[in-house]
């Protein structure tokens, strides 16, 4: 009886996935198949399950991608048009995405494995993220002749003669290059910008999981972005290659792990194109002993299970207190140890991830793919043979606890007596695993926080403000919560930019920063007439 409820919930995501948009590339406006014909799994993480083939697209479909994208660039119209005009048909797109909300959470639960609860909540923050974007569309018109003061040449600035205007031009064809985490939140947070800054795009999602990134293809096509404009070439690694090496794309914007981005921008160097690069994280929990102890255990849960830890700001380094560590540990395990396991992500409509509202993650679910688990699993054996101790998990749940066999699932792990240097300290683990380190004064715990190359996010806890804001403006990382409660902690909002330091990224997204990574400054310096008359002839 259970089995043929799981059974079902696949058909339904099944059927959905016969549309053509999930089954071809969309290149120069029209659905098509790849070049070779090739194709490429996907599986059902909360079982092993095939769930669908989509098409593998390699270099020769990449190249034909960019062949479409450079027409449109040369032709110029979508360039050409005001920044308001290309927001109004992203509009569309992002309503899209709410009105098929519902088929595209079925969708990612089932490719990603995270609960339909989650997966729908998170569709819904793509496309109020997707308004915002086009609410920006005006402001980046207004910045265009944009009259640059003077100064009336007072110190060392230019004199009045000189005058000067700022442009934001777009940057060109542009290559966009997506993991698969929140799959269609990720792939149109540069989508959006791309395309309303007047770039022409390419979008290369996620092997592992990037089926709802397909839809955005029908969304462009049906919102009536122009031919080429809008590109989606799904495929492995070799079409991400032949993205990042094209001399015809000026741009890279890409998410994914750190070793990755630092490829791309290795690949990016010898040609000088620009390169927006948001890459992992290790970020670190800062426990104070005056924090209520209910709070610092359900923050430190919501900060390391959210979405089965694979989420870039996971924060899976926890540094707490000396004398605030047994009682805060005795908690969490208990916790822990009573968390049910997501058997069937896609029917999972009333628990996961509850962290968003109720301050709670209430369900594990199970972790990507097999390559995933198999890397975890490697991480934790790693750490047992240098003598890390382990206060709770370690390995995958027993058959009789998940309640089926097969399926991608880790225990929810903490890790104690983690020494600095180790693995599960300093790299990123992507799955539901915590490890612990403690300190005796304000100094060292900044020191604990900043003992890795990452800085993505943290977040300080503690009732004293002073103190919570002092650590919080010590720590490295580009977003950083201080908080006595816990509350917000991994929240994002669209109008916040936000970015890695070191090893965690290269520019910032979000905000209006995050639309200036896809335009060039440019100023023109004009003699002999006014701006208006340019404007009047302009006009006629
Ligand atoms: P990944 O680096 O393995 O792959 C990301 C994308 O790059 C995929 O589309 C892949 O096909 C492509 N790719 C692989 N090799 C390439 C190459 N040499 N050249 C060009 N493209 C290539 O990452 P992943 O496993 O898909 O995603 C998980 C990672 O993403 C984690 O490290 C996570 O922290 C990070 N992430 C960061 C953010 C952020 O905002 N900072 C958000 C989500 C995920």
């Amino acid at each position: 009886m259970k089995q043929d409820s799981k059974n079902n919930s696949l058909d339904k995501v099944r059927s959905h996935l016969q549309r053509e948009c999930f089954n071809k590339l969309f290149i120069g406006g029209k659905f098509v198949e790849p070049i070779e014909r090739e194709k490429l799994p996907t599986y059902y993480p909360a079982t092993g399950e095939l769930l669908h083939e989509f098409p593998r697209g390699k270099a020769n479909d990449i190249h034909a991608a960019i062949s479409a994208s450079e027409r449109a660039w040369t032709e110029g119209t979508w360039a050409a048009m005001s920044a308001v005009d290309r927001a109004k048909i992203v509009a569309k797109m992002a309503q899209g995405i709410e009105d098929n909300k519902e088929m595209l959470a079925e969708i990612e639960a089932a490719d990603v494995g995270k609960p339909f609860r989650q997966a729908a909540m998170t569709l819904g923050g793509a496309a109020n993220e997707g308004k915002y974007w086009c609410s920006l569309g005006e402001a980046l018109d207004e910045e265009q002749d944009l009259p640059v003061n003077s100064g009336g040449g007072k110190g060392g600035l230019p004199p009045e003669e000189w005058n000067v205007v700022y442009r934001r031009d777009p940057i060109g064809v542009v290559g966009l290059i997506s993991a698969w985490n929140y799959p269609l939140n990720v792939a149109f947070r540069k989508v959006c910008p791309a395309l309303i800054a007047g770039n022409c795009a390419i979008l290369k999602p996620s092997e592992i999981a990037g089926l709802s990134c397909m839809f955005i293809g029908k969304l462009a096509h049906d919102a009536g972005i122009p031919p080429g404009v809008f590109n989606i070439v799904t495929g492995d690694r070799d079409a991400g290659v032949a993205l990042t090496l094209s001399p015809s794309v000026s741009m890279i914007s890409f998410t994914g792990s750190s070793i990755t981005g630092s490829k791309v921008m290795e690949a990016c160097a010898p040609k000088l194109s620009q390169v927006a690069l948001e890459l992992g994280g290790k970020s670190a929990l800062v426990v104070f002993d005056d924090t209520d102890l209910d709070k610092a255990v359900e923050t430190t849960m919501k900060g390391f299970l959210t979405n089965g830890g694979q989420i870039c700001t996971a924060h899976t380094r926890l540094i707490v207190q000396d004398n605030f560590k047994q009682p805060l540990l005795n908690r969490l395990k208990e916790e822990l140890e009573k968390l049910p396991f997501c058997t069937n992500p896609i029917a999972e409509k009333n628990r996961g991830d509850r962290a968003w509202e109720d301050g709670k993650t209430d369900v594990v679910q199970p972790v990507v793919c097999d390559s995933q688990h198999k890397k975890i699993l490697g991480f934790l054996n790693e750490a047992k043979a240098v003598g890390v101790e382990i206060l709770t998990g370690g390995g995958v749940p027993d058959e009789t606890i998940v309640g089926h066999s097969g399926g991608y699932f880790i225990q929810p792990t903490v890790l104690v007596n983690v020494g600095q240097e180790t693995d599960v300290w300093q790299k990123e683990v992507f799955g539901p695993v915590l490890s612990v380190r403690s300190f005796s004064s304000e100094a060292e715990a900044v020191l604990e926080a900043n003992s890795t190359k990452f800085g993505l996010a943290s977040t300080v806890m503690s009732s004293d403000p002073a103190r919570a804001m002092r650590v919080a403006n010590r720590i490295r990382a580009g977003a950083v919560y201080a908080t006595s409660t816990g509350e917000g902690i991994l929240a994002e909002h669209p109008a916040v930019s936000r970015g890695g330091f070191g090893c965690s990224g290269v520019g910032r997204e979000l905000g209006i920063s995050g639309l200036h990574e896809y335009t060039e400054l440019k100023s023109v310096n004009y003699t002999g007439f006014s701006l208006a008359d340019a404007k009047i002839k302009d006009a006629k």
